[in-house]
């Protein structure tokens, strides 16, 4: 590794958009030049975003899920966890709220929950579209047919965020139980795009099992899909999980990938994740700072937000909304950025 100099690396990725495995591997492995990496990533940033800061409404509808995923607290086998799903009316209620703040994004996350059918799934989104038409309609349900898909952007849904995870295959069956495959969510997010849904990807930070070819063959995967979003955040453990006495993946690691994500895709909305913000107080200002773009300020009625808990001491689950928006105001503007308060579309 020691072949290569960090900051030459730095400037070519900045000028290249790109580097070779090796090269990028020494600059994954390397804390030596993160400022230099930073300061690059901002530029970038600041390039084709100016200062600004777009935001996302997150309502966390269901927190049921038929999957098993050995990393997520929602997990199926997870008994201790109290079920619930949110109603039309709370949903819609969540929507209202958010749209005063200002919000012109709403995101529906939940796990793959079977009550909610697809017909349920297309009154939700027909509700919200035509309450809202300024507005655009975000799902984050997990794996379904193209069919489905299809529905949902029928019924207005035009974007759509599954993480690939992780985008090895060894690596992803070590993540999940034996009837999920890595297959089924990369064929799931080519429909997507086929379809016309602005389209988000990513993975987390450290999870179990994870090396540094792994990351590289997850950026592989996201120049091959080139996805308008991409959302990385820390793997953090879960105590009701098999993944409960693993560590915690890096503040470090998940600052500089953000920012070697910028660098090598210029044009992406990249998130400052909660499990950023989970991990370390100052954690979504950083991750701004490292190159993230987008910040997605949590909607949910107080009373379900402790029972969406992927991962331990998941952060703002006791504030309203109202409350989440002032302080992101602050942090946002304490990092020299703005709030833009729009739809907030991929710039290409
Ligand atoms: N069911 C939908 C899906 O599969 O995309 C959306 C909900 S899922 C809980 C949202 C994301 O949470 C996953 O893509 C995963 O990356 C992240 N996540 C789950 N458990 C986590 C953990 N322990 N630490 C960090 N992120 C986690």
């Amino acid at each position: 590794m020691e072949k290569y100099d960090i900051t030459v690396l730095a400037e070519k990725l900045y000028r290249d958009g790109d580097l070779t495995d090796d090269e990028l591997s020494a600059v994954i492995e390397s804390g030596d030049n993160d400022d230099l990496l930073f300061t690059l990533a901002d530029k970038v940033r600041r390039d084709h975003y100016g200062d600004e800061v777009y935001l996302r409404g997150l309502i966390e509808f269901t927190n049921a899920c038929k999957n098993d995923c050995f990393y997520c607290g929602i997990r199926r086998s997870n008994r201790k966890l109290e079920r619930y799903r949110l109603t039309r009316e709370q949903i819609m209620d969540c929507c209202k709220t958010g749209y005063m703040l200002g919000y012109r994004t709403f995101v529906l996350q939940g796990g793959e929950n079977q009550y909610f059918t697809d017909d349920r799934i297309c009154e939700i989104i027909s509700d919200i579209h035509s309450a809202y038409p300024d507005c655009a309609v975000t799902l984050s349900i997990g794996e379904k047919s193209r069919d489905s898909y299809e529905r949902y952007f029928a019924a207005g849904a035009r974007r759509y965020l599954l993480r690939h995870e992780t985008a090895d295959d060894g690596h992803y069956r070590r993540l999940h139980p034996s009837e999920m495959s890595p297959d089924n969510r990369k064929r799931c997010l080519f429909d997507l795009k086929e379809i016309g849904y602005q389209v988000g990807s990513g993975f987390m930070v450290g999870s179990p099992f994870q090396t540094t070819e792994n990351i590289i063959t997850d950026l592989r995967f996201l120049q091959q899909l080139q996805p308008d979003m991409i959302g990385i955040g820390p793997f953090i453990r879960h105590p009701d999980t098999p993944f409960s006495e693993h560590e915690n993946g890096s503040l470090e690691l998940t600052l500089r990938l953000i920012a070697i994500l910028r660098l090598m895709f210029p044009y992406a909305l990249i998130p400052a994740t909660t499990a950023l913000g989970s991990i370390h107080p100052k954690g979504r200002e950083m991750g701004l700072k490292a190159g993230a773009n987008v910040i997605m300020p949590n909607l949910s009625p107080t009373e379900v937000r402790e029972l969406y808990l992927l991962y331990e001491n998941k952060i703002c689950t006791g504030e309203n909304a109202a409350l989440c928006k002032s302080c992101l105001e602050n942090r946002v503007h304490g990092s020299g950025y703005s709030i833009a308060y729009t739809i907030g579309d991929v710039r290409r």
